[in-house]
């Protein structure tokens, strides 16, 4: 079998500090945001010249965080509720023969902060430190497909989840309001989504949920497919 070996040429730093939670395409959470931070020898200014022309990249990165769980054939893509089974290329599954993931996210600006290049992204699927493999502009003249086919995944998934939030909540996010301007607003936008697994989502039996969000942990309830969020503790560093 013939095999290649790629460089990670940087990592992501990301709001989502866990695998739970995380929107499943880039752009579903508008408010989102994340950071591409290139590694040595890669973060020559000179490797992104002329990036900044577009407002759109793809990054190419690893799975690393479920590469060890190998793959199958059949997988069963979350937007069909978990039932029914698609073959893995017909998937964006994580479990992949060749764990590669490709996300087109905004480039709002590229930086360079003691010597090291930064890229200033928008809204993200990743994990926090997320290997990156490779960047590439974005082309819309060859890329952007309108009247492209897309099978089970035409359109966005819904966003029907209805997200309240607690007196206490809401005042954490007060209290934060300066330090992580539209907190509340981002929590919000993740979970709408409705993050829960399939098979839970099935059942009307009230259940308490957590995440650890940006340096939050954030706990939820999800009653009668309505989410109420109840605490927002900020993380001991
Ligand atoms: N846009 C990419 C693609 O289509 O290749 C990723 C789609 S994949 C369905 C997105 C999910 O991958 C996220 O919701 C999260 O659960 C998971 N994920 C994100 N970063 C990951 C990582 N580094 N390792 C494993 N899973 C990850």
């Amino acid at each position: 079998m013939q095999s290649f070996q790629f460089n990670v040429i940087g990592h992501i730093e990301s709001p989502y500090k866990e695998k739970f939670a995380i929107p499943r395409q880039p752009g579903l959470v508008q408010n989102g945001f994340g950071r591409l931070h290139l590694h040595p020898p890669y973060n020559d200014p000179n490797a992104v010249r002329g990036l900044t022309q577009f407002s759109h990249i793809w990054v190419l990165f690893v799975f690393h965080q479920t590469m060890e769980g190998g793959w199958k054939p059949l997988v069963r893509p979350p937007r069909l509720g978990g039932n029914d089974k698609m073959g893995v290329f017909a998937t964006r599954s994580t479990f992949r023969p060749s764990p590669i993931g490709m996300s087109l996210v905004e480039l709002k600006d590229v930086t360079i902060e003691n010597n090291q290049v930064i890229l200033e992204l928008g809204s993200l699927d990743l994990v926090d430190g997320t290997p990156v493999v490779d960047i590439k502009p974005y082309l819309p003249f060859a890329e952007a497909i309108t009247t492209a086919k897309a099978g089970y995944a035409q359109e966005a998934p819904s966003e029907d989840m209805q997200v309240i939030f607690s007196t206490q909540a809401q005042l954490e996010c007060e209290k934060y309001q300066s330090r992580y301007p539209g907190l509340a607003s981002f929590i919000e936008q993740v979970l709408k989504q409705d993050p829960r697994p399939a098979y839970k989502k099935q059942s009307n039996e009230a259940r308490d949920y957590a995440v650890h969000l940006l340096d939050f942990n954030v706990r939820w309830r999800v009653t009668n497919n309505i989410t109420e969020v109840f605490a927002i503790e900020r993380n001991e560093k």
